[in-house]
């Protein structure tokens, strides 16, 4: 056993944002045992069907183990060497927005560091992207609005202290499944009230005391209404709103909103607006329901809009808190990973801000505008303003929204590199270059995670090949290019030097300042909540102080909307998501039998009354189509989804099941603030196949 012990790797989940410590043991078979760590506070030794099956998606058959140039196999040197002439020619010749970076919540705080850098501060152009941009943008946008920075407030632990959770677009037991059960344990011991707001009937509601159906999009509306009763209630919190600007403004903005635009039973609504009222500790979890519409930023503001006029925000088991898709999206935001951010939490529109980082990167250049948003960047790809692109972990060909054509852009753009694990991806397949890259379990670095816990994700068994780490590629990259300063011979280098940057931003006020961790001993980093002990529990605006000019936050005045009306020829709306045992584009649950087994097709789940109008019956085939694009999909008859709000999810690739990408059917609509699109609510046509 002692043996056994001292080859144990802690490690963290690649999945999602929850963030679960994974303990990793070689076995006496060749290979991995997968426990849940019990000394990971954000998990304390759980792990869902995803989790626990990690140790089967190891291994080396079908990954890409050499780096290839026009399909040939080709040494690091020919295509590093490629990869870099290609930037600088195009660069030389088109300027600095000419090339981008499309990233991923799949990588590590370390990597994102150094694509960050390198496109910002060497480059000297802010087209660097992620996919988080689909995942969570408008809650970022939410909080700087609110809060001057993006700073989550609050911890998973206030799911435990509080008398009652809020979930809002969020099927928390098959998305984040971890930590419905830390709620649902709490529920247990302490009869904690559980609210689920969600047109569809998922997972989450079995657990709840109260289930509101809402109308598709009604979002705002509802979180409007609750305003006007908390004002109305005189639940307003004067001894809080000091510290608070726009309470009037929000208030008439709300008025605007009438029970009917909810969808919501008048008795249902009512309850939900008592339960709210009565219960001093409140959490609103939120997450893809909200973030990924074409209003999100204010669905977000709106929800912010209630815990400030309550003062319910940065104390013990109150507070707004937005759940993140991916392992790492957290630490991509901190990094400044997004197109529209600089590091640390810093503004990429402050020249004060833009010279500190500049000034410590001994960059030559900073870009003094934002870049491409990714629907965006691939709009600006298939019109050939981007000329050079690079993509890394993410497979843009299939998830962006109305894929097909962004699948066509990439196609058509003059250089394309690929950093993946797999050579078949959509977007692998359309590389000039691939980069055999790292995957969970052979690469080391942290991740941050939707509490801003920042863990370390450690390597246990070999990469295959020639497969390399991302940041390592990236500083490669950026030698090939005449870039000073990518020298580092470990990922414990680069976090020494971020850790040490955001001591600067500190100085300049940023609350995201981790320089007490750049000399720690990085090996044996312990999971630690950001900031360290500058707050007490870790939360942050319980003192009412607020990161904008005035130190005060902001209720911003939210005019509900809701998603534009359905034609004739689209009478449907198609609502997209996940399902339990499947992780984006399954290229490591697919490789699992057992979690096959729960739902392994492309389907479309529509409601008995509409199936029986369009003359569906089970398990046969329907054929989807919007003005986007087309799919097959096989039919699941169920109420729990209302008539005219179908559901399909959204893991199929070309390779997996060409006619079931459901990212081909979505139109690339997006929120005006954040550029996150709107992948809830695509008007769609259903018919027999
Ligand atoms: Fe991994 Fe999320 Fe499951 Fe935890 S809840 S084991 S982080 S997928």
């Amino acid at each position: 056993a002692g043996a056994a012990r001292e080859t144990t790797i802690r490690t963290t989940c690649p999945y999602c944002g929850v963030g679960c410590g994974v303990l990793a043991t070689p076995d006496a078979h060749g290979g991995i045992a997968i426990k849940g760590d019990p000394d990971h506070p954000a998990n304390r030794g759980r792990l869902c069907v995803k989790g626990a099956a990690l140790g089967e998606t190891l291994g080396t058959r079908g990954r890409l183990k050499a780096p290839t140039v026009h399909g040939q196999t080709a040494t690091w040197d020919v295509a590093l060497d490629l990869i870099a002439a290609q930037f600088t020619r195009t660069i030389a010749a088109h300027g600095p927005d000419s090339v981008a970076l499309y990233v991923s919540g799949q990588l590590l705080t370390e990597d994102y560091y150094v694509a960050n850098k390198l496109m910002k501060g060497f480059i000297g152009s802010a087209n660097i992207d992620t996919n988080s941009r689909l995942c969570m943008a408008s809650s970022v946008a939410g909080h700087r609005r609110a809060f001057g920075t993006d700073t989550v407030p609050g911890q998973y632990e206030d799911l435990e202290i509080a008398d009652l959770v809020v979930l809002v677009g969020s099927n928390l037991a098959w998305c984040h499944p971890v930590l419905h059960q830390r709620l649902m344990a709490a529920k247990a011991t302490q009869g904690t009230k559980i609210v689920v707001i969600d047109p569809r009937r998922t997972a989450t509601c079995e657990g709840a005391d109260l289930h509101l159906a809402l109308a598709p999009g009604a979002d705002a509306h509802l979180f409007n209404l609750l305003l006007c009763h908390i004002f109305d209630r005189g639940l307003l919190n004067r001894d809080f709103l000091p510290h608070v600007t726009g309470v009037e403004a929000s208030l008439a903005a709300a008025r605007h909103s009438k029970p009917g635009d909810t969808g919501i039973p008048p008795d249902d609504l009512a309850a939900f607006l008592a339960l709210w009222a009565a219960s001093e500790r409140v959490v609103t979890v939120y997450s893809q329901g909200i973030n990924q519409s074409d209003s999100g930023t204010d669905k977000v503001n709106a929800i912010i809009n209630c815990h400030l006029a309550t003062g319910r925000i940065g104390r013990p088991g109150m507070g707004p808190l937005s759940v993140t898709g991916q392992p790492n999206a957290m630490g991509g935001r901190e990094v400044g990973g997004l197109a529209n951010m600089l590091a640390c939490h810093l503004e990429l529109d402050n020249p004060i801000h833009r010279d500190a980082v500049q000034g410590f990167w001994a960059s030559p250049r900073m870009p003094a505008k934002p870049g491409l948003k990714a629907v965006d960047m691939f709009r600006a790809v298939e019109q050939g303003q981007i000329k050079a692109l690079w993509v890394m972990h993410t497979n843009p060909a299939v998830t962006m929204p109305d894929a097909s054509r962004v699948a066509g852009a990439i196609a058509a753009c003059d250089f394309v590199a690929v950093s993946d694990i797999w050579a078949t991806t959509d977007t692998a397949r359309l590389a000039h270059v691939l980069l055999p890259a790292t995957g969970w379990g052979e690469k080391d670095g942290t991740v941050t995670n939707s509490e801003r816990m920042i863990s370390r994700q450690r390597a246990f068994i070999p990469a295959p090949g020639q497969a390399r780490a991302d940041w390592w590629q990236l500083a490669a990259v950026a030698r090939r290019m005449g870039f000073p300063g990518f020298d580092w011979a470990s990922p414990a280098q680069i976090f020494a030097e971020y850790s040490a940057l955001s001591g600067v931003a500190g100085q300049l006020g940023s609350d995201f300042d981790i320089s007490a961790l750049q000399d720690i001993d990085y090996d044996h980093l312990a999971p630690v909540t950001w900031p360290q002990a500058a707050r007490k529990g870790g939360r942050f605006f319980g003192d009412g102080q607020f990161h904008t000019p005035d130190r005060k936050a902001r209720m911003l005045p939210v005019a509900a909307c809701l998603p534009a009306a359905l034609s004739p020829g689209h009478p449907f709306r198609l609502n997209t998501g996940r399902v339990r045992d499947h992780w984006h584009t399954m290229t490591r649950t697919g490789l699992v039998p057992r979690l096959q087994q729960h739902l392994g097709e492309p389907y479309l789940e529509i409601n008995p009354d509409d199936a029986a109008r369009l003359g569906l019956a089970p398990a046969t085939l329907a054929e989807v189509t919007s003005p986007q694009g087309r799919a097959i999909l096989r039919v699941l008859i169920s109420d729990r989804v209302a008539p005219g709000h179908p559901f399909a999810p959204m893991h199929w690739t070309a390779e997996t099941a060409p006619t079931g990408r459901i990212d081909t059917l979505v139109a690339a609509v997006t929120d005006p603030i954040s550029g996150q699109p709107a992948s809830k609510s695509t008007p769609v046509a259903i018919r027999p196949y």
